[in-house]
Parts: structure tokens; sequence; C-alpha cells
């Protein structure tokens, strides 16, 4: 039987169009270089960069290649020259990514976590409260959950932080390509996204910056990147990536179909055991994911057997090391300890389809079923 894949929000696997432009652009030379192989790599750079900007509402000359996404946000982290003076500190929502939580942490500035509703929503009233000191800050909030999906109120938060006269930035490494994500819409300063979640390459991302925002590099070199980020600009990976934005902007029509898919999965979940747990269902959502527990069930047996069953899903939060931690996310959202240690991340995404559905909805419940079994022993 074939596998089904349903980690999208791990890695959404390479367009066949994006591996075909890469492998040819594996062939270019050096973007910096001024010979005709160096301005054939430099003009499919910025190719690239546009198809970028038009896909996320960014300018061009905003726009920094990085690694990823992690080293994006590292990069925003970085982000100091706030209107109102210089930035002293970063308030994060409790629920970032360790891309953001762990690069704050290694700031030296001081670091104020904004706490969550038992939905993963910003606690509004409580960012209000942070924000009443006159020192401007460095506001990092995450447009989606990687875990649950769950949306922040980005806008609000937005008037929030510029009328402090402080500074905004947004993680939208998981929103992009499945929401409509744009800087100047968010009205963020700095915004992060990564190709490899988007059907581009591994090894990319870019930080997308309001003009005139100033960045100070983490990687010092040969000044590319308008001196925002040294080394050689990884040609092949940005060409992907700029492809990828170009053919994601066209499928977001589709987002709502994959969640008639999302929904008709839960609730056939919840048909067959109605005590899981779905988080953050009462909040706006992705339509595409959906992260759920049931108390006795454990994270890592439950993607051990579902793998052994041919489908691939995460625990929560995917650890590099193959070990599942526990969720700092389903922590901050309140979940009791029993019913997070049993949580999966379903993510669905562009080849997903009923019977991919069907089959996780049947193999969980399985196990579920042992559950009930063991229990009645
Ligand atoms: N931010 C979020 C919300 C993510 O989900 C991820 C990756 O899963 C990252 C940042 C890091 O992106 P990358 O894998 O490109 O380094």
């Amino acid at each position: 039987m074939s596998r089904v894949y349903l980690d999208y929000n791990a890695t959404a696997p390479i367009r066949p169009q994006v591996q075909d432009a890469v492998a040819q652009a594996l062939g270019f030379g050096n973007a910096s270089a001024v010979h005709a192989e160096g301005r054939r790599a430099r003009a499919a750079v910025e190719t690239a960069r546009a198809s970028l900007a038009e896909f996320c509402g960014a300018v061009p000359e905003g726009i920094v290649f990085t690694s990823g996404g992690t080293e994006a946000c590292n990069l925003a982290l970085s982000m100091r020259a706030a209107p109102a003076g210089k930035i002293q500190r970063i308030l994060t929502s409790a629920v970032e990514h360790a891309a953001v939580g762990q690069a704050a942490a290694a700031s030296g500035l001081v670091v104020d976590v904004v706490p969550v509703d038992e939905n993963g929503v910003i606690d509004l009233t409580a960012l209000d409260a942070a924000l009443s000191t006159p020192d401007p800050a460095l506001v990092c909030v995450m447009v989606a959950n990687n875990e649950t999906g769950v949306l922040q109120p980005i806008h609000e938060i937005a008037e929030r932080v510029a009328a402090h006269g402080s500074l905004l930035f947004c993680d939208g490494v998981q929103a992009a390509g499945k929401i409509p994500l744009s800087l100047e819409d968010l009205a963020c300063d700095a915004l992060a996204v990564s190709a490899h979640k988007i059907g581009g390459p591994m090894g990319v991302g870019a930080l997308l910056t309001r003009p005139g925002l100033v960045v100070s590099p983490n990687i010092f070199g040969g000044g590319q990147e308008l001196g925002r980020r040294g080394g050689s600009e990884n040609v092949a990976g940005i060409v992907g990536f700029g492809l990828a934005a170009k053919l994601s902007a066209d499928e977001l029509a589709r987002a709502p179909a994959l969640g008639e898919k999302r929904d008709r999965l839960e609730t056939d979940l919840r048909a067959g055991v109605p005590e899981i747990r779905i988080f953050g269902a009462d909040a706006p959502r992705l339509s595409n994911t959906s992260c759920f527990g049931l108390a006795g069930l454990h994270s890592e047996t439950v993607v051990m057997a579902l793998d052994l069953a041919g489908i691939s899903v995460s625990a929560g939060a995917a650890c590099s090391s193959g070990k599942v931690s526990r969720s700092h996310v389903l922590d901050a959202m309140g979940v009791e300890h029993d019913v997070s240690s049993g949580a999966i991340r379903v993510s669905l995404g562009r080849d997903t389809n009923d019977t991919d559905c069907d089959r996780l909805v049947e193999s969980w419940l399985k196990l579920a079923s042992k559950l009930e079994h063991a229990a009645a022993q």
C-alpha cells in the first residue's frame, strides 16, 4: 500500500518543477561575479527576489536571503534600532518556535514572555501590560503556530506595537503558502519565511523587512545581501524558493478545500472517540493542521505505530534528535500532561486526498481502541 504523508508542517515535499529548476541552477556561477556566468546567477537571484516580494507583499530591496527560517528568525532578533530609541527588551509569546525563543534567550536582552489562552491565542491584556512601560521593545509573535496551526491576531498586535513606538517581528514560516501573507497588510516591521514549507528546497529562507528598516548582520563576510548577510548566495536554493513562492500563490485558493478534509477528519475522530482533545479547535487555525491527543496514549508510540501502518505524522513538536520532548506550546495552553504527552500533529498538503485522511482516522482509532481494551482488562 502506498505511504500517506501527513507532515506538511515539518516539510512540504519539493514540487517537481522546483526540483528541476534547482537542478539547473546548480550549474550557475557566483552571483557576485561580474562575468557572464555571474550575471546569469545574479539575474536568477533577483527574479526569485521579485517573486518572493510579490508573494509576501514586500519590496525586493527589503528581502535578505538566509539559510532557512531559523536564520531569518535569528536575524530578526538582531533588530535593535527602534524609532523611539534603542531596543533593550524582547517580548515574545509563550508559543513561539525555538528559532525565536532560543534566539531571544541568547540575545542578552531582557525577555518577557506574554502568555496565551487555552486555545493558544496571545493574551492581549497581558501584551498591553507588557507594553505599558515607555521603553521600546522588539515584539516577536508568530503568525501561525507550527504545532496547532492557531493564528495570532497580528493586526491587533501590530496596532498596539506601533502605538507604543516598538518594533514587530512576525515568524511567518508556517503561515506562508497556507494563508495569504503580506508584510504590508500585517503592518509588521519584519517577517520570516522558509522555502521548504512551501514546496521549495530545504536550507533557504528569507527575512522580509519594511523599507528603511536597518538590519545588522549576524553573519559577516563579503557584504552580500546589501551588507545584511555575508556569504555567497545559495543561488540554486533561492531560485527554487522564488519558483515555489510563485506556484504557492497560485494554489492558495485551494486552502478552504483542505480545511474541509481536515474538518471531516476531526469529525470522524471525534465520532470514534468523543474524549479526544483537539487543541486550538476553538480559535482561528490554519486549514491544514490538526493537533490532537488522548489521555493514556504516548506520542512516540503513536507516531511509530502510524509509521508502521505507512502513515507519516509528527509528535507535536518535531525534535532534531528524533526524540520527542514535552510541548511548550501545549504546556502554555494549560493542557494536562497526560493528554499532551499523547499529542500528535497531522498536517495536510497539496497531495492529500480523502483516502489518506480515512487511513489516518482508521489507524488512530485502532490505537485508541487498544487503549480502551487494555483499560477494560
Ligand atoms: N518557525 C516556525 C514557526 C517553524 O515551524 C520552523 C520550522 O519548522 C522554523 C521557524 C524554522 O524554519 P527552518 O526549518 O527553515 O529553519
